[in-house]
């Protein structure tokens, strides 16, 4: 009967384990469920990145611990495409972190930053992940609600006063996951004012930037002028190269940030695997036909899906950019009794938009992560549906 620390008490629930748990149930009843709850990219990593691997695996240098904050070779592969995708300019010695996948970068910034009553900012909607970096750290969590009608940024001018006082993190996320929202280079400029009269470290994290449609390339934090003064960005390969199982990501910008988050990495880590860091050189510094191919999928999708679903008379906005989509929840429903509805009628997962945050009530999220061919079968099935 041993007890589990306090901290670890504030960690939030895993809500998706219960949608996993109901989506298993209706399978195991013999239904073909078409599940679009969950963010599983759902194409394989590009053949020449995986035979980098292959070959990499086999240098007997691999049995050495690699280089404690990763490998330098890797962070000037990524400052470099960072040149080439969106002209940022980086040191990749003093500004670039290598991470166990976003995800370790993003719940480290809390702890590495904040002390116990401390403030955190975040968007809500948003990634959950954002949460347990601030309940690990014992801060708290100031939710910064993201509306339609503000084109789902935030509002500065809501935070109250004694909150801006106490806050010394916000994170950002555009394209964002749930809504799929972009931001543009003025709310950008905005924020770093911003952060500037405050005091408030940025953490932009942009795990969708490769994903944007209709010819517009989504915008860094970094392009901005003065971003590296005030803020980070957290970059990964899990959705630009299909490599979630891969965990590789990235933390770039400001250098007393990257030599926080490397000093907690040096205590919890040894680094990435170096055959790992290795394949990652050649997904980043290959020709990149596979990112833009694969963006362009995701645009046939959405085309399929929200196309669909908007000639049905659903009012849903076009995705900019991510693989979500963010759909309003008919009225009389909670978004919990919405995607229930849909599973139980349609045999279709979505998730619940409450699962994000408060001002997630009130919409579900759809992946877009299987063909365009199941897509048009969850739309027929929507659609058909009486609810
Ligand atoms: N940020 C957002 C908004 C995400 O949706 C995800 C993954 O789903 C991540 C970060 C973390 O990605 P990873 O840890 O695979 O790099």
């Amino acid at each position: 009967n041993i007890k589990q620390a306090d901290r670890l008490k504030a960690l939030p629930t895993q809500f998706f384990s219960s949608m996993v748990a109901k989506v298993n149930q209706s399978i195991a009843a013999g239904h073909d469920v078409i599940n679009l709850g969950q963010g599983n990219p759902d194409l394989p990593t590009p053949p020449h990145i995986v035979e980098s691997l292959r070959t990499e695996v086999l240098d007997p240098v691999t049995h050495k611990y690699p280089p404690f904050a990763g490998m330098i070779e890797l962070k000037i592969a990524i400052a470099d495409w960072y040149k080439r995708e969106f002209n940022v300019d980086l040191d990749p010695a003093t500004e670039v972190a290598i991470l166990f996948g976003g995800k370790t970068g993003l719940v480290e910034l809390p702890v590495c930053l904040c002390n116990p009553g401390d403030a955190v900012l975040v968007p809500d909607p948003g990634y959950p992940d954002y949460w347990s970096g601030v309940a690990l750290a014992q801060a708290e969590m100031v939710m910064m609600p993201l509306l339609r009608e503000n084109a789902f940024l935030p509002d500065y001018s809501q935070i109250p006063q004694d909150k801006l006082d106490k806050a010394k993190i916000m994170f950002l996320n555009y394209p964002n996951n749930p809504t799929s929202a972009t931001a543009p280079l003025s709310f950008y400029e905005d924020t770093i004012e911003f952060a500037r009269k405050h005091n408030i470290v940025v953490a932009s994290d942009f795990a969708y930037g490769a994903i944007g449609f209709d010819g517009e390339k989504p915008v860094s934090f970094l392009q901005a002028e003065g971003a590296k003064e005030v803020g980070v960005e957290f970059y990964t390969l899990s959705k630009t190269y299909n490599m979630a199982g891969w965990r590789v990501g990235f933390a770039l910008g400001n250098k007393d940030v990257i030599a926080a988050i490397n000093l907690i990495q040096d205590h919890y880590y040894v680094s990435l695997p170096a055959f790992i860091q290795r394949a990652a050189i050649t997904a980043l510094n290959a020709p990149q036909d596979c990112v833009h191919d694969l963006a362009a999928t995701y645009q046939r999708r959405r085309d399929v899906f929200v196309g669909g679903l908007r000639d049905a008379g659903w009012d849903v906005l076009m995705p900019k950019g991510s693989f979500f989509t963010w759909v309003p929840v008919p009225s009389g429903f909670t978004s919990w009794q919405f995607s229930d509805t849909l599973l139980e009628k349609a045999h279709v997962m979505v998730a619940p938009g409450v699962g994000f945050g408060e001002s997630g009530e009130g919409y579900v999220r759809v992946g877009l992560l299987t063909s365009e061919q199941r897509l048009q079968e969850a739309v027929d099935r929507m659609v058909k549906c009486t609810l």
